[in-house]
C-alpha cells in the first residue's frame, strides 16, 4: 500500500552538510521525496513535535538540539513507507543500528542521530500536518 511518512534531517546532519548523502540513501531505498523544506525550528515547534517525550529526562536536550541549527522536513512516499523508512533509518541508538542504515552511517550518538521518521501511519499524518499543507505535497 502506498503511504506517506514524515522525515526530518536533524541539525547534527545539516551542520555536517549531509542532506544530499541522506537523500541519496532515501531515494536508493525506493522512497520518493514528495515535499521538502529547510527550516529553523522554533522552540515551540520542537516542543510540540516531541511532546510525547515531555516527561523523559532527555526532553530538554532534545528540544535544544532540534533548534540548534536548520533541519530539513520532508514527506516521503512509497510502498509501506512508514515501516520502510524506519528500516532505512535504523535503531534510535546508532550503536544498535544495522549496517547500511542512515543512523549507522551518519549518527553521532543516541540523541544526535541524524534523522527522524514517523513510527505509525497515524503519527505520520499528524506530523506531516504540523509542517506541510496538502498543496505542498506533489506526488
Ligand atoms: P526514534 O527517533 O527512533 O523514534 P524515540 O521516539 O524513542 O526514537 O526518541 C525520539 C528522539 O529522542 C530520538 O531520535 C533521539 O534524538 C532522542 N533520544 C531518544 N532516546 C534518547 C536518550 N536515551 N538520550 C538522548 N536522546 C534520546
Ligand atoms: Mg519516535
Amino acid at each position: 500500500m502506498t503511504q506517506h511518512t514524515f522525515s526530518i534531517i536533524k541539525p547534527d546532519a545539516t551542520k555536517r552538510n549531509l542532506t544530499g548523502k541522506i537523500n541519496a540513501v532515501i531515494e536508493d531505498a525506493g522512497l520518493r521525496i514528495v515535499a521538502q523544506r529547510r527550516i529553523h525550528m522554533t522552540e515551540a515547534q520542537a516542543k510540540r513535535f516531541y511532546e510525547v517525550h515531555k516527561d523523559r529526562p532527555f526532553y530538554g536536550e532534545l528540544v535544544e538540539s532540534m533548534t540548534s541549527a536548520p533541519v530539513v522536513v520532508q514527506v516521503l512516499e512509497g510502498d509501506n513507507a512508514v515501516a520502510r523508512y524506519r528500516e532505512v533509518m535504523g535503531a534510535t541508538n546508532p550503536e544498535q543500528a544495522a549496517e547500511g542504515t542512515l543512523r549507522k552511517l551518519f549518527a553521532l550518538n543516541v540523541g544526535e542521530n541524524s534523522v527522524h521518521g514517523s513510527d505509525s501511519l497515524e503519527n505520520a499524518a499528524l506530523e506531516i500536518a504540523q509542517f506541510f499543507s496538502p498543496a505542498d505535497i506533489v506526488g
